[in-house]
């Protein structure tokens, strides 16, 4: 069968690869569509988590089953969402139930082979059955939007709270949206004015330069500061201003991957004490986020710059690479 597959920093093709052999407890999966996600260039780039090549990327993709056991609940020819994290199931976190930070965590495409494929095997516990009204395409769209509800749920978000967003690629967008449909305030903060633009022409009501962003946050709440920040670009300069950005006892979720460790005011966490949360993956987020899509209720499709043939994905994902901002959401559709 064809897969993306990297066999080194910088070497990406299609290639024909070995197809899966079923196995108790797992499904077949004929995948339909397969979206790029920031984790999968930097993986092409050599910076990601990558622990061996050649690797499959791909991680957020729907299909169709081909295979499954009978005790599955679903048969052959259902239309599923792929839960693309694998916990261990018997590590600390596990034992918790929060199995999106598992000690031993395997997301496809980054610590064991992804998904962009003909085919995959994966456990059947970890399949969503899609709403009828959603495409293969847009489902796909649920994997960043799982991990945009997350961090909201890990700071238990408020009716009428601010919520500054920094950064507006896939995720910043979805937790702006997500923050709107939980009653919150959502205060976008991104130095591109078209991403900003998109989250504009979706009904946030405030979008910001990060350079006017710490008067910007004052005025809009009265003087206050947000009472939740959500840090999702990962940059640098991102994660050192949250606790500018937050009010007193004000709530900061962290849910980007800086490249180096950042410089964090930790005078100021004590002086405003503010509670500080991880945020990572998602759990159990899938079925609400299809829903969401399903409903228009989270309108995902401006999001989607271009949908392109599987074939030309590699190329995409070079593309990408070079020039990270021409695009927000790219999906290969098989
Ligand atoms: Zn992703
Ligand atoms: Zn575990």
């Amino acid at each position: 069968m064809k897969a993306v597959v990297l066999e080194g920093p910088g070497l990406i093709s299609v290639k024909d690869v070995p197809e899966p052999v079923g196995k108790d407890g797992w499904a077949i999966i004929r995948i339909k569509a397969a979206g790029i996600c920031g984790s999968d260039v930097n993986a092409y780039k050599g910076k990601g988590q990558v622990l061996h090549y050649p690797l499959i990327l791909g991680h957020e993709v729907s299909g169709e089953i081909v295979e499954c056991s009978t005790r599955s609940g679903f048969v052959p020819g259902d239309r599923v969402m792929v839960e693309p994290y694998l916990p261990c199931g018997s590590c600390y976190a596990c034992s918790l139930g929060r199995t999106n930070c598992c000690e031993q965590l395997r997301v496809l495409g980054v610590q064991t082979d992804g998904a962009m494929s003909e085919y995959i095997l994966h456990p059947e516990g970890l399949l969503h059955r899609l709403p009828g009204s959603v495409s293969f395409v847009n489902a796909t769209v649920a994997e960043p939007l799982t991990i945009a509800m997350h961090g909201i749920h890990r700071i238990g978000l408020k009716t009428g709270e601010h919520v500054a967003i920094i950064g507006a690629g896939t995720i910043g967008i979805l937790s702006a949206l997500y923050v709107l449909y939980k009653g919150g305030v959502p205060i976008l903060i991104d130095p591109l004015e078209k991403r900003l633009a998109v989250g504009k022409g979706l009904g946030v009501p405030h979008t910001v330069d990060p350079v006017d962003a710490e008067d910007a946050v004052r005025s809009i709440t009265g003087g206050r500061g947000a009472e939740v920040v959500l840090e999702i670009s990962g940059s640098l300069e991102g994660v050192k201003n949250t606790v500018r950005l937050a009010s007193y006892c004000g709530r900061v979720s962290l849910t980007g991957w800086p490249s180096a460790d950042p410089e964090f005011n930790t005078a100021m966490v004590t002086r405003k004490e503010l509670t500080i949360y991880g945020s990572r993956n998602s759990a159990r987020e899938f079925p609400e986020a299809l829903d969401l899509i399903a409903g228009d209720i989270i309108d995902i499709k401006p999001l989607i710059s271009k949908v392109v043939p599987f074939d030309e994905l590699p190329g995409v994902i070079e593309s990408i690479a070079e020039n990270p901002t021409s695009t927000i959401k790219v999906i290969g559709k098989m």
